[in-house]
Parts: structure tokens; sequence; C-alpha cells
């Protein structure tokens, strides 16, 4: 029995399900999770010993590398100043200084904890603002877990089966309206029916909650336009592609501008951070200036800003690393799709600049929910269990994209790709 077993097991007796968030129970592969005791660089190290070379780097924010020099001395000069004052403070005025320079659709923003925080407080906004009580979303996304937003959801809700989770009253559900992903007809439909109802479209735009499925051309900017046209709010969940797929997230990428953008994982470098801003016009119908009521004892915490602001700081200091990182993945989906094609296994993969995703199908290409869905789940399982033994960290769920940092070597993509030989050999 390992370590991890043992931890597991006792783990479950006080923990529902052994885990603190759902996805990392290994209910989407089966086995036992590994629990981690620490983690460096490109690498993550068990409670048995055992180092992975990590491709979910905490599920999106370790975009350097864990234990990253700077961060981790930001961190600790702050922790050394008190944890929480519960006040204004300064280093709160750098972090929207800093966001507002690398997102220049962002006129201000506001700190929160988690994605879920961002989102959820992003969509009360913006109905706040328009006065319209419905909301649309694509299937297969997921925005955190609050309320409105579990609907057709992807990630751990779309893994464990439990898309529309019980818990939610139908009389507040029935208000978010789910639409396909990369299908702009979809939304225009609707749209032409209740647009006039419809406070906001909210949207990833990379999806990485069911696998990772980059836009189609003209479907962003077809959302804007419909959002136009109708006076809603368009909302982009970066809360995973900020800082993640261009330096300035997928709006620089893809060149289209949202009204309010939810921002999360990268941005605290690790700790628990979420924002969500956008247009000031918008932004101003927030408490204390306007009548939408949102707040957080702990949001803009100090500890939290300074490894934040210190990972910001590296990702836009030093102009070599997204190109490094782009290089990277790129090297990296080509040589399993290689090894793929070379043992005779259907894949195909996607990317969208340090995010990518590979999936086990016939299909020439992903772009839709429902071909992510229909993907060699038993083919997943099989490799991905082989890729642990070799000492390879993937997401333990099919519905999950994967993450490049920058402490990756062109070293550990060969063992990777090594590795990704022998796993596909033996499906
Ligand atoms: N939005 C997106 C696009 C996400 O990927 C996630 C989390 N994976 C969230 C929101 C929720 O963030 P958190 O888990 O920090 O609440």
């Amino acid at each position: 029995m390992s370590r991890s077993d043992e931890l597991f097991s006792q783990a479950q007796l006080s923990i529902p399900g052994g885990v603190n968030s759902p996805v990392r129970a290994f209910n989407g592969v089966g086995g036992t999770p590994l629990f981690i005791e620490r983690a460096d660089g490109a690498y993550m190290f068990d409670a048995d010993g055992q180092r992975y070379i990590d491709y979910v780097g905490s599920w999106g924010p370790m975009i350097l590398g864990h234990n990253h020099a700077a961060v981790r001395e930001a961190t600790i000069a702050a922790v050394q100043n008190g944890l929480s004052f519960g006040t204004p403070t300064a280093v709160e005025i750098t972090m929207a200084e800093k966001i507002r320079s690398i997102v220049p659709s962002i006129d201000k923003v506001r700190m929160v904890n988690s994605g879920t925080e961002a989102t959820m407080s992003a969509i009360r906004l913006a109905r706040g603002y328009t006065g319209r009580d419905k909301i649309l979303k694509f299937e297969g996304c997921y925005h955190g877990h609050a309320d409105s937003l579990l609907v057709k959801a992807g990630s751990g809700a779309l893994t464990l089966g439990v898309p529309n989770s019980p818990g939610i009253p139908e009389d507040y559900a029935k208000h978010t309206l789910t639409v396909t992903y990369n299908d702009i007809e979809s939304v225009r439909q609707v749209f032409a029916e209740v647009g006039e109802q419809i406070a906001c479209i909210i949207v990833e735009p990379v999806a990485g909650n069911m696998n990772c499925i980059p836009p189609v051309d003209g479907f962003l900017q077809g959302l804007r336009k419909v959002c136009d046209d109708y006076g809603s709010v368009l909302i982009f969940d970066e809360v995973m592609t900020g800082f993640r797929v261009s330096p300035g997230g997928a709006q620089a990428h893809y060149q289209v501008t949202p009204d309010l953008t939810t921002l999360g994982k990268v941005i605290g470098g690790g700790m628990p951070v979420g924002a969500f801003g956008g247009k000031a016009e918008i932004m101003d119908h927030i408490a204390p200036n306007g009548p939408v009521y949102q707040a957080g004892t702990l949001s803009g915490n100090p500890v939290a800003m300074a490894a934040g602001l210190a990972t910001l700081t590296q990702l836009s200091d030093d102009t070599e690393l997204y190109p490094r990182l782009y290089a990277r993945v790129e090297t990296l989906v080509n040589g399993l799709q290689a090894a793929a094609d070379e043992a005779g296994v259907p894949l195909t993969t996607n990317r969208a600049g340090s995010m990518f995703g590979f999936f086990f199908t016939d299909a020439k290409q992903v772009t839709r929910f429902d071909q992510a869905t229909a993907c060699n789940m038993e083919h997943f399982r099989r490799f991905y269990h082989s890729m642990l033994k070799q000492g390879v960290y993937l997401a333990p769920s099919a519905f999950e994209g994967g993450f490049m940092s920058a402490a990756h070597s062109e070293q550990d993509i060969a063992d990777t790709i090594n590795a990704a030989k022998q796993a596909f050999a033996s499906l």
C-alpha cells in the first residue's frame, strides 16, 4: 500500500470524498489520487517520494513553475508585515494598475478570492446594470460553482456526470440559457426570441473545461456583435485563459473586447485570488459607488496580492517567456500526435497559447462539446495511468486541458513524449 493510498483512506473518514475539490479524487480516471508533499519548477513530489512532470500546474496558476524564487520571496516579505488588515492597502492599487496595464479592456477592477466569486459577481453586476434576469452560457463551459452557473457545466461537474447540480432551485436555473459552444447560430436564435431579456453572455474565450477547445473563426466576434445589437453585457471568463493564452489573455490573442472580464488562477500565483473588471461605466454600479452589492473580508489580501503581483511582474518583464511557452506546447502536442499516429491510436490535439488538449477520437479536429464527450474514455484512462506510472502528471479527467509552465525544459517534453510512446503502444 502506498502512502497516498493510506492518506486517501484516512482522508475519506473526515473529508467528503477525501478531497476539498471533486476532480482531485480521480473519479475521472479511477485509482488513488497522489498526495503531494512539495513541488519545484516543473515537478511535483508525492508522499511516496516519487517525482512527476506536472502539466496541471495547480489547475493553471503555476505558469512560472512551482516555488518560483521571486514569487516565494515577495510572499515571505509580505507575511512579515502581517497577514490581513481589512483596510485598503497600497499594494491593491499597484495590483489594479498592473492588471489595467496588461488587459486594456479593464478600466476598473475589483479583487476577490476565487474564480467562482469573480464570475458570480460579474453576473450579478451584469444583471444589476441591465435590469435583466436571463444569462446565456455554453454547454460544457465551467464558470465556477455559483448557482446560476452550474447549468450544463463542464470540468468536475461534467467528469462526475452532474452538469446540473441538485440544490439549485428550478426557478433560479430557468434564467440560465445554454447553447452550443462555437455555434454562433444557436446564440442568434436565442437572442432573436428573448434577447431583450438577456443581461449577459458569459463565455470561456478558449474553452478549457471540456478539454481544450479554442473558438472557431468568427465565434467571439459574433458574440460581440450580438451583445452590441441587444444591449447585453459580454463577459469573457478568463479565469483560465488570462495571462495564459497570451500576456493579455484570449481577448488580446483573438482581438475581441469584452465589457467585463473575470480573472483567477495565474493572477494569484498560487494564492486564492480572483478578480472581475471592465468598463468603468459598468464597474461603477458596484458598491460603494453603486447599488450592486459585492464584498469580501479577505479580498485584496496583502499576502495574496504580493504573490500575484510578483507573478504578473515576472510575466510582463520577461519578453521571451510566452514565445518559449508556445514553442514548448507545439513540440509537446506534435510529439504526442506523431507517437499516437505511429502506434495507430486515433488521436487529435488542440492548443491555444500555453494551453493544450488531446482527444482520443477519429475526428480530424474537435471544436464542439458533443465531440469532446464522444471520445474514447477507456483509452484516456489507460493512457492516463500509464503516463502516471512513468512519472507524468496530467489532469485526471478527459474534460480538462493541460498547462505548460516556464519551468518545463526541452528534456521534460522529450521525456513526456517518450512516456507517451510507451503508453500508446500499451493501448
Ligand atoms: N472559470 C473558469 C473558466 C475556470 O476554469 C474556473 C476553475 N477551473 C473557474 C471559473 C472557477 O474558479 P475557482 O475554482 O477559483 O472558483
